[in-house]
């Protein structure tokens, strides 16, 4: 089907045809009190509003061990939210003392923290001890995943942080995979089943195999003033031919499409951090950038490009430093081809995580430590926070001050505290290595020097929602011969069906009929803000809109593009799951790599010492959002307290 006239469903059919109310399994609601509470805690609503919702923030989690920890869980905004508000400044004076020293307290539980808790205890050798305080209610922050039972069988989408690269054999990051356990980092995908014609699959979302294949779909609706709506079937191939738009649009945007840069193009990729390319990449944005190599106009990167180029660093190329483009390629993969370089387990980077954890506490992961090992079997939640273990997490503790004992030049001790269960309480270390992200660490480091908060007010996060959409087949996109589309305007941008990593879970083949996850990423770009505005703005709508409200944004739009081909979304839609975060990505505006004006980068600042007993880690220190960025930057804190703070 080359283009096709979709019915608009939302005309003729209401709430009960979309399925809205088919099975109370897809939501879990929040208790009242909870959501009253939560009231005080998002900034751009206003109680009236946040209850207006009706207990619909978190929406249902899915089963297993993610099912509590979809996204930012509304206790962690409550908390942030105080944090933000100074209700700690100064601590209150019931907090409980746990009488506990550690050589080393680490604020946040992703890839970092733990990244840094593994480093630690290898470095530091036997009789040291450290505490990851992380404050969800499972450890991975952006690498976690979501699992729905779909008809018996057990389906998983990744919640945030999805692929990882090849690297070279034995550069640090490859003996690092290999140590915590992934030794066969390329991956064994699912093979084609069933009777009908074998289409293409992507291994990952990012991967859109069917452009190549002439099997990839452009929609267009009410955004273009189409009504009914237009497909767009193979937009390369048949260079969008019937696409409703300007031929010149057309034109620019297939340069685009086809990486082919304006004749005469000199451009040449960084060769390595801080050379003159480089820096003037970080002197312009993506979006002038966009401009002079491929000859396009304002309009059309901003109507075609955002947010999804880019959309590694959460927004349009309007307000991005040109270079995060590129900050990716110093981590130096192994192959230029990422069709070939790019992994993906089907829960993402939670699978990471787990590894991981499972090297740092043995105990915490039943079986083997092995990708199988981790995917099939259990956290032992217990084993986390075992008294006396050499390294311990501790789950849904949110550090609210990081403050040192006296003079931060003279201090032999850090003090820390944190929230869990409604109770402060206060631990001491002589390190801590802050691996939680710029947005809380800002807040609750006191006493930080004026150059350190200066750049840590140039770090701006945006707000990214990850909907997680189990659907019973993918007949109706094969029947329409796409393997993944794109659209314009309505809720989300695009989707694709992958091929999973066979982790000893999996169904060993796919085929039209199999059961999957589409996982929709929703960045909220406004071109023309401020890279600050566009965050608030976004995290804004992000967070006043209700789990309701977006499932039937979901509902409506898959039945807007797929109705004609028997997409049903009462019968065909297992279960949705929404992944907010606040926080998402750092948003790297013009000189935030390489600084500007004479002064220097921000992150500079934090990367180069620690302050007094207290390092920095989390992958946004490097500028872009990445897990191999967390492991590093880990790494370099680590050293840091190793080298210049612990004397004993
Ligand atoms: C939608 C999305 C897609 C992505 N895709 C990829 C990808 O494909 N590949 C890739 O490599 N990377 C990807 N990333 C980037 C991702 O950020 C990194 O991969 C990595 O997961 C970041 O780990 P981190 O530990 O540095 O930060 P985080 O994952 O943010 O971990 C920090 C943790 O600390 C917690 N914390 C913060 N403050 C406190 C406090 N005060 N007390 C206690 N705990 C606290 C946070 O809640 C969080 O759990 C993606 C990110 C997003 C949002």
């Amino acid at each position: 089907m080359d283009k096709t006239q979709a019915k608009n469903p939302s005309e003729e059919s209401g709430d009960g045809a979309l399925g809205m109310d088919a099975g109370i399994t897809r939501r879990d609601f929040l208790g009242g009190t909870l959501l009253a509470s939560g009231a005080m805690l998002l900034e751009s609503l206003t109680p009236a509003e946040l209850l207006a919702q009706q207990d619909e923030f978190t929406g249902y989690g899915g089963v297993g061990e993610y099912s509590r920890s979809n996204g930012n869980t509304l206790p962690v905004l409550e908390a942030g939210h105080k944090i933000r508000k100074g209700v700690y400044d100064p601590l209150p004076k019931d907090i409980v003392e746990t009488s506990e020293t550690y050589d080393c307290v680490i604020v946040g539980g992703g890839i970092s923290g733990i990244a840094a808790a593994l480093f630690f205890q290898r470095q530091a050798g036997p009789g040291v001890k450290c505490l990851v305080l992380e404050n969800h209610p499972i450890f991975g922050g952006e690498a976690k995943q979501n699992e729905f039972l779909v008809d018996g069988k057990r389906l998983i989408g990744h919640q945030g942080s999805a692929i990882y690269q090849l690297q070279y054999p034995h550069s640090f990051l490859a003996r690092f995979y290999d140590s915590i356990g992934l030794t066969a980092p390329k991956l064994t995908y699912q093979k084609w089943g069933g009777p009908e014609p074998e289409m293409p699959l992507s291994r990952n979302p990012y991967e859109a195999v069917g452009m190549e294949h002439g099997q990839y779909g452009f929609w267009f609706g009410a955004r273009f003033d189409q009504k009914p709506c237009v497909w767009v079937q193979d937009p390369l191939g048949r260079k969008l031919s019937g696409a409703p738009i300007s031929e010149k649009a057309k034109t620019e945007w297939l340069r685009w499409l086809a990486h082919e840069p304006v004749v005469g193009d000199k451009f040449e990729h960084p060769k390595m951090e801080g050379d003159a390319i480089s820096r003037y990449l970080d002197s312009i944005t993506l979006e002038q950038h966009y401009m002079e190599r491929f000859g396009l106009s304002q309009e059309t990167v901003r109507t075609f490009l955002s947010p999804v180029a880019g959309g590694g660093s959460g927004l349009g190329p309007d307000a991005l430093s040109a270079y995060s483009e590129y900050a990716y390629e110093m981590l130096h993969p192994l192959e230029d081809d990422p069709d070939v370089t790019d992994q993906m387990f089907p829960g993402g980077n939670a699978t990471i995580a787990r590894l991981m954890v499972k090297s740092l506490l043995p105990a915490a992961i039943d079986g083997p430590n092995t990708v199988e090992g981790v995917c099939k079997n259990n956290v032992n939640f217990a084993a986390l926070d075992a008294a006396g273990a050499p390294a311990r997490i501790r789950l849904l503790a949110t550090v609210v001050a990081v403050q040192h004992d006296g003079d931060p030049g003279k201090a032999e001790r850090v003090n820390i505290a944190y929230t869990k269960d409604g109770k402060l309480y206060r631990v001491q270390a002589r390190s801590a290595v802050m691996a939680g992200g710029s947005w809380t660490t800002k807040h609750i480091v006191k006493g930080l020097p004026e150059a350190h908060a200066k750049a840590y007010e140039q770090f701006y996060r945006s707000p990214c929602l990850m909907a997680n959409v189990a659907v019973r087949n993918w007949r109706f996109l094969y029947k329409m011969g796409m393997s993944g589309c794109r659209w314009f305007g309505g809720f989300g941008d695009y989707m694709e069906v992958q091929r999973l990593a066979l982790t000893g879970v999996e169904e060993p083949t796919i085929s039209p009929d199999s059961p999957i996850v589409l996982s929709l990423k929703v960045l909220y770009s406004y071109p023309g803000l401020s890279t600050e505005d566009q965050g608030h703005r976004g995290r804004g709508k992000m967070l006043g809109t209700s789990f309701r409200e977006y499932e039937r944004q979901i509902r409506q739009q898959f039945t807007e593009m797929f109705g004609s081909a028997g997409f049903d979304a009462q019968r065909d839609i297992g279960g949705i799951i929404l992944n907010r975060w606040g926080h998402a990505y750092l948003s790297p505006q013009p000189g935030f790599f390489f600084g500007k004006e004479g002064k220097p980068a921000p992150r500079e600042v934090l990367r180069q010492a620690p302050f007094g007993r207290i390092a920095f880690a989390n992958t946004d220190l490097a500028g872009a959002m990445d897990h191999r960025f967390s492991i590093l930057e880990a790494k370099r804190a680590v050293g840091q307290v190793l080298d210049q703070v612990l004397e004993s």
